[in-house]
C-alpha cells in the first residue's frame, strides 16, 4: 500500500485525488488532512509516504507547507496542486522543494499516479525512468546533462550507445504569449505526448523556454534514433488545444550520438543543439543527425566567420549569460564559493562554448567589454546570494587581454562592480591566468595588490601549465592558486600529476596560500587531493556550471540534506592589512 496524503481545505480534491489514483492501481491508500494544522500534524508523524497539497491550503500557505516538511528533513516527496498555472508560481513551488506541479484542471487518473509514481522514485532514488520534474517544465540542462551521463555509463556497460536529442518547437505568434501564461498546462501535456514516443527508460527535460533535450538510452544504431525523432516530430505536429483554441505547433529535431560524435555530455548537447538550429536554418528539413552533410552547410571555416560576424554586441543584446559551478571544503562539506563562467546563446548559432568564442572576443578586442560585463553580473548575484542569507564568493575570470587593454583603469572597473552592486569587496575573487605572472609587469603587480589591499581575492588559474616558477609565486600578491585540471585527472594512478599535485599543494601551504583543485570527477581524486591536504574542490563531482536559479536550488537542497554550506570563505582570509 502507498500511503498518500491529500492536504486541501476541498473534500472535492479529496475524493477526485482518491478515485483517480485506485483507477490506476489497487495500491494507493489515501488520507485526507482537511487543515494546514492537521496536515502538518500528519506528515510530523512520518507515516505517509507521499504527499499532495493545495497550494491554497489555509489562506495559500500550501508551499509554506512544503518548505517546512523539506527543511524538517521528511522524506515524503510533495506534489502542489494549483489552479492557475502560472510559470512564476511552479518556479515557486519547485523551489520551496516541491517534486512537481499538478495543474487541477488538466489533471487525469493517468497523469496523476504517473507523476505520484515518479515522485516516489525519485524521492527513493531507484534509477527514475524520466523525472517527475521533468514532467512538470522545470527548465534545467542541469538534469539532462546528468541524465546523458547515466545513459552513457550503461552505454558502455552493454556495449551500445546513446543519443541526445535536441528539440526546438514553435507556435503560431498569436499563441506564444498565452503557451507562456498558462505554463505547465501547455507544455506539461505536450512532454506527455512526447514521452509517449520513448521508451521506458529514455526521458526528457524542458532545457529552455522552447527547447526540450532528450535522451534515448542503449542505442544500436543512428537509424533508431532518426527513427524515435520523426515519431516526436509527428507527435509534436497533432493539434493542441490551448485554453479551447486548436494550435499546431512546428518542430525540429537535432542528433548526437554517443560514442560517435563525442563522449563529453556538454558536447553531446551542443551538438544536438548545432544540429536542431541548422535544420532550423535549412528550410524544409526538420530533422538532422549531427555531422550529416546537407548542401550548403555551413563548414569549419565559415562557422568561424558565422562567429566572427555574430560575436559583437552579444553582450548588449542580452546574448551573454554567467553559469556557477561550486567550490566545496571537502573537510566539513562547506560551500566555499562559485566560479563563474560565461555562456554565449546566439540566436543563429546556439549555445557557443567558451573555449571558442573568449579567444575570438580576445582577437576582436571584444573581451573587455564582456569582462566588464561579467564582473558587474556577478558581482550583482553575489549580492543577491548574500542578501538572501548565502554568503557565496563568487570567482571572476579576468583574461590577460584585460590587463592589456585596460591596464589601471581595469581596477575601476572592478570598484564600480562593488560599488553598483554592492557586493563586499572580500566576495569577489578575481581569477588571473598564469601566463599574466609571467609577464610580471609592475603595472599588473601595483593594481593586483591594490585591489588585495581593498580586500578582492586573487586567484592563479590554471596553475602548472605555465612553468611559473616559485619565484613569482613568493613574488606575486595571490591568495588562491588553482591547480589546473589536466594535474588532477586520474589521480592517483597517474604518478607524474600525484607528484606535481602533490608540490604545488606544499608549496602553497608554506607560503599560506589556499589551494583549489579544478575538474575533479571521481572520488578517487578527492580522497587523493584531501590526503595531500587540498582542502577546496571544483567539479562534475560536486557540481557542474549551472545558472544561478540552478545553483540556488542545488545550494538549498544540500542545505535541507542536513550539510553546512553557510560558510563564506575556507581559511580565515587575511586581514587587509597583512596582505603585501
Ligand atoms: P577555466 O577558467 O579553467 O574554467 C574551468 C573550466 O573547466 C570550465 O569550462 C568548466 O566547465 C570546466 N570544468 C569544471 N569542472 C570540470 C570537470 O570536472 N571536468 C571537466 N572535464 N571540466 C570541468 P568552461 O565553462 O567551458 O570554460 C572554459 C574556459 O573559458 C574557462 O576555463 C575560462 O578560461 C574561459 N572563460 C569562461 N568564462 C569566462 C569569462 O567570463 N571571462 C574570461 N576571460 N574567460 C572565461
Ligand atoms: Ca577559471
Ligand atoms: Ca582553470
Amino acid at each position: 500500500m502507498t500511503r498518500t496524503l491529500l492536504a486541501s481545505e476541498r473534500r472535492s480534491d479529496w475524493k477526485l485525488v482518491e478515485s483517480f489514483l485506485r483507477e490506476v492501481s489497487r495500491r494507493y491508500e489515501v488520507q485526507w488532512a482537511p487543515s494546514f494544522a492537521e496536515a502538518g500534524a500528519t506528515l510530523g508523524k512520518g507515516e505517509v509516504q507521499v504527499c499532495i497539497v493545495d497550494a491554497e491550503l489555509g489562506r495559500d500557505r500550501g508551499l509554506e507547507l512544503v518548505a517546512a516538511s523539506s527543511s524538517a528533513g521528511l522524506r515524503a516527496p510533495m506534489l502542489v496542486l494549483v489552479n492557475t498555472d502560472d510559470p512564476r508560481f511552479e518556479t515557486a513551488a519547485l523551489r520551496a522543494g516541491a517534486a512537481g506541479v499538478l495543474v487541477r484542471d488538466d489533471m487525469t487518473a493517468r497523469s496523476l499516479e504517473r507523476a505520484v509514481r515518479h515522485a516516489l522514485d525519485r524521492a527513493r532514488s531507484v534509477d527514475p525512468a524520466g523525472t517527475a520534474s521533468s514532467t512538470y517544465a522545470i527548465l534545467s540542462t542541469n538534469e539532462l546533462l546528468e541524465r546523458v551521463e547515466l545513459a552513457q555509463v550503461r552505454a558502455r556497460r552493454n556495449h551500445a550507445g546513446c543519443a541526445v536529442l535536441a528539440v526546438s518547437y514553435d507556435m503560431p505568434t498569436t499563441a506564444r504569449a498565452t503557451a507562456e501564461h498558462v505554463g505547465a498546462a501547455f507544455h506539461g501535456p505536450l512532454v506527455e505526448r512526447i514521452r509517449d514516443c520513448l521508451g521506458p527508460m529514455d526521458s526528457v527535460f524542458r532545457t529552455e523556454r522552447h527547447e526540450l533535450g532528450i535522451v534515448l538510452e542503449t542505442l544500436h544504431d543512428v537509424r533508431s534514433a532518426a527513427e524515435v525523432a520523426g515519431r516526436v516530430l509527428s507527435a509534436m505536429s497533432e493539434p493542441m488545444t490551448l485554453q479551447g483554441k486548436e494550435i499546431q505547433l512546428s518542430g525540429q529535431v537535432g542528433i548526437a550520438i554517443f560514442p560517435e560524435h563525442g563522449s563529453q555530455p556538454e558536447t553531446l548537447v551542443q551538438l544536438a543543439r548545432e544540429a536542431m538550429h541548422s535544420a532550423r536554418a535549412g528550410s524544409r528539413s526538420q530533422l538532422r543527425v549531427h555531422g550529416s552533410v546537407r548542401p550548403g552547410a555551413p563548414s569549419a571555416g565559415n562557422r568561424r566567420s558565422e562567429l566572427r560576424r555574430a560575436l559583437p554586441g552579444a553582450d548588449e543584446r542580452g546574448e551573454l549569460t554567467l553559469h556557477y559551478q561550486p567550490q566545496v571544503d571537502v573537510v566539513d562539506h562547506a560551500l566555499v564559493g562559485a566560479e563563474a563562467l560565461m555562456r554565449w546563446t546566439s540566436p543563429e548559432l546556439g549555445v557557443v562554448p567558451p573555449s571558442e568564442f573568449v579567444p575570438l572576443a580576445e582577437e576582436l578586442g571584444l573581451i573587455s567589454s564582456f569582462g566588464a560585463w561579467a564582473l558587474r553580473e556577478a558581482c550583482i548575484q553575489g549580492k543577491a546570494w548574500s542578501d538572501e542569507g548565502r554568503p557565496i564568493r563568487v570567482g571572476v575570470n579576468v583574461s590577460a587581454q584585460q590587463f592589456h587593454m585596460q591596464g589601471r583603469k581595469l581596477g575601476d572597473v572592478v570598484r564600480q562592480a562593488l560599488d553598483v552592486s554592492g557586493l563586499p569587496a572580500n566576495l569577489l575573487e578575481l581569477e588571473i591566468t598564469e601566463g599574466l605572472l609571467l609577464e610580471n609587469t609592475s603595472t599588473t603587480r601595483e593594481l593586483l595588490a591594490e585591489l588585495r589591499r581593498e580586500g578582492v581575492l586573487i586567484a592563479v588559474d590554471d596553475f602548472g601549465t605555465g612553468y611559473a616558477s616559485l619565484s613569482y609565486v613568493k613574488r606575486f600578491p595571490m591568495d588562491v592558486i588553482k591547480i589546473d585540471r589536466e594535474f588532477v585527472r586520474n589521480l592517483p594512478v597517474d604518478a607524474e600529476n600525484a607528484a606535481i599535485t602533490s608540490s604545488i599543494v606544499a608549496l602553497a601551504h608554506c607560503l599560506g596560500i589556499e589551494v583549489i583543485a579544478e575538474g575533479v570527477e571521481t572520488e578517487a581524486e578527492e580522497v587523493f587531493l584531501r590526503a595531500l591536504g587540498c582542502r577546496i574542490v571544483q567539479g562534475y563531482l560536486h557540481g557542474r556550471p549551472m545558472p544561478a536559479e540552478d545553483f540556488t536550488r542545488w545550494y538549498e537542497g544540500r542545505r535541507a540534506s542536513g550539510v553546512d554550506l553557510r560558510r563564506a570563505t575556507s581559511v580565515a582570509p587575511r586581514s587587509a592589512a597583512e596582505r603585501r
